[in-house]
């Protein structure tokens, strides 16, 4: 069973835009996996899909062997997801914005408190607990939303470009914070335009272009073609 399995997944936009063309990936459990593109390539628009933001045109899409159609509430229990924009309650402060997102689950309140606790320290927001979001550093907004995708400790981790707009050195202590999740068995997919983060961090990757895979294979293989 894969993690992510994605078989013919096409996308046209209503004006016209074809933006999948009819992709297959499949990203293995526990691996750490990067979609590469340029701008435009389709890289939101497929994680967009996979994280039932953005209404697929054609295909299938299985998260932990979940069908996306047929069983997406059991697919969204398995997945956290990282948006690009930030999309939470600017006004609300950092705590209760995780702990809230815990509720949607379902998960009871004092589980919820213990673990926003643990993500905010691991993530060094713990410190700006009661802060409102819309005070937060663009870096810190981006540790926020990551600790809110893992309230209900999902089996798979989706973050689209999670360092953009970040200095060099916090990128590299959310990749140590990314790494760690992902030796504790979350599969980890993200995109991104860095291939620096890409080499230090992914075993796997896919290269997408105009709405189709160009290359899909090892990190360590395409580094040799280079
Ligand atoms: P869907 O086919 O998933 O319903 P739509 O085609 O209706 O999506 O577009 C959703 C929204 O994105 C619309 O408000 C549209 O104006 C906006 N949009 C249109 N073109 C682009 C673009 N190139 N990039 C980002 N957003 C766009
Ligand atoms: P990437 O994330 O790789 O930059 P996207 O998935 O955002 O690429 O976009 C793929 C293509 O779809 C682009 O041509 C983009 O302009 C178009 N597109 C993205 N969102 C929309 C939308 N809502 N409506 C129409 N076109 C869109």
């Amino acid at each position: 069973m894969f993690a992510l399995e994605i078989n013919d997944l096409a996308k046209t936009y209503s004006n016209g835009t074809h933006a999948l063309k009819g992709i297959s990936l499949h990203v293995a459990k526990g691996d750490f996996f990067a979609l590469l593109g340029p701008n435009g390539a389709g890289k939101s628009t497929t994680l967009g899909i996979v994280s039932s933001l953005v209404n697929k045109t054609s295909g299938a899409v299985k998260v932990m062997g979940f069908d996306l159609d047929r069983e997406r509430v059991k697919a969204k229990m398995k997945l956290g997801v990282v948006p690009q924009e930030f999309n939470f309650n600017q006004f609300e402060k950092v705590f209760d914005i995780v702990v809230t997102q815990a509720g949607y689950y379902g998960i009871p309140a004092p589980v919820a408190k213990q673990r926003a606790e643990s993500y905010l320290k691991k993530l060094g927001l713990w410190e700006k607990r009661d802060t409102p979001a819309r005070m937060l550093s663009g870096g810190m907004k981006r540790r926020l939303m990551i600790a809110r995708a893992l309230i209900h400790e999902p089996d798979v981790l989706i973050l689209d470009e999670p360092t953009a707009g970040v200095d060099i050195e916090l990128r590299r202590s959310m990749w140590v914070f990314l790494q760690e999740i992902n030796q504790q068995g979350i599969t980890i997919i993200l995109t991104t335009h860095y291939l620096e983060e890409a080499e230090a961090l992914c075993r796997n990757i896919a290269i997408i272009d105009q709405g189709d895979i160009l290359v899909n294979c090892p990190m360590r293989e395409l580094l040799n073609q280079m």
